[in-house]
């Protein structure tokens, strides 16, 4: 059996592991083909590919904040890009903007909590972010680090990052990132499309016009959907012929998930490798 996890967390975003030790955490762990998709960022390709073992292949990925403006407030959603030319102008600059924006937005969080005497900084958080993207996962560690939570998800309940010191990101329309990616030869998935345990969802009907606009295939195996979400999302993917994939959107010990908790079915990988321009890195 093949086995593909497309989704999957290094520090080049909000992973523990770096890109190196993901990959080699990928092959011990009896994986055939990962993607690596750090949040708006291409920054972990390189390292990736350089210690990637022999016998895995790996699909250079990003996952990309979006958001969609057909509901009030907009709903974020994220999408997955998949084999795409991280050079192609439109979507370098999309990224180069987002880059900007979580680190912009984090200094905000940080300035809100600083303000109720918590006592976490800019630098610290930063420091936590070694140069990759930042994210609120980071700022979760400082908030451990000052004994406030214990663990991450604990950090993302309402009265902490949830809510009470949220800020949003100016993320993608995602009809734009669609476009982007596709200009860019990729293949875009839509993450965890019905994961109600993480706030508002989509209806269907946008999935139905991100079809028809050129998505490609929703994620339905995720640990956040539940087994009818998952159902649903398999469904759905076939209505509107699209693939269907299953990941463990790894974050090493950020999240509890471990590699290949869920996996994507040799046919719809296959699918994705022809529909892209990119090609994945192998033997
Ligand atoms: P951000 O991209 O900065 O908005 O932060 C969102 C990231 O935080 C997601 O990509 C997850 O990695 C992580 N995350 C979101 N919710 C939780 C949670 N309840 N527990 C742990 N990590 C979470
Ligand atoms: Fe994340
Ligand atoms: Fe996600
Ligand atoms: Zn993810």
């Amino acid at each position: 059996m093949t086995r593909i996890d497309l989704h999957c967390h290094s520090t080049a975003s909000d992973g523990t592991l770096t890109p190196s030790e993901l990959v080699r955490a990928g092959g011990a762990a009896g994986l055939d083909v990962m993607a690596i998709t750090d949040h708006d960022t291409t920054n972990g390709w390189a390292e990736a590919a350089a210690a990637r073992p022999e016998n895995l292949a790996l699909v250079r990925g990003a996952e990309l904040s979006c958001r969609w403006h057909g509901a009030e407030p907009a709903i974020s959603l994220h999408l997955l890009a998949y084999l795409f030319d991280p050079t192609e102008p439109q979507l370098a600059a999309d990224l180069v903007r987002l880059q900007h924006d979580r680190a912009h937005r984090a200094e905000k969080i940080v300035e809100l909590l600083r303000a109720d005497g918590v006592d976490i900084s800019w630098p610290e958080v930063h420091g936590y972010a070694a140069g990759g993207s930042v994210g609120r996962p980071h700022i979760a560690q400082a908030l451990i680090r000052a004994g406030l939570v214990r663990t991450t998800s604990e950090a993302f309940a309402s009265r902490w990052l949830g809510a009470r010191y949220f800020v949003p990101k100016s993320d993608l329309d995602v009809f734009a990132a669609v476009a982007s990616v596709r200009a860019a030869g990729g293949v875009a998935v839509f993450a965890h499309p019905n994961a109600t345990v993480r706030g508002r969802v989509v209806p269907d009907k946008l999935i139905a016009d991100l079809a028809a606009a050129g998505l490609f295939g929703l994620e339905a195996d995720h640990e956040d959907h539940s087994p009818a979400e998952r159902a649903h999302v398999r469904a759905l993917a076939d209505d509107l012929g699209l693939v269907a994939t299953g990941s463990s959107d790894f974050h090493g010990t950020h999240k509890t998930v471990q590699l290949g908790a869920f996996t994507t079915d040799l046919v719809a990988y296959e699918k994705i490798v022809a529909a892209a321009t990119g090609a994945p890195v192998l033997g």
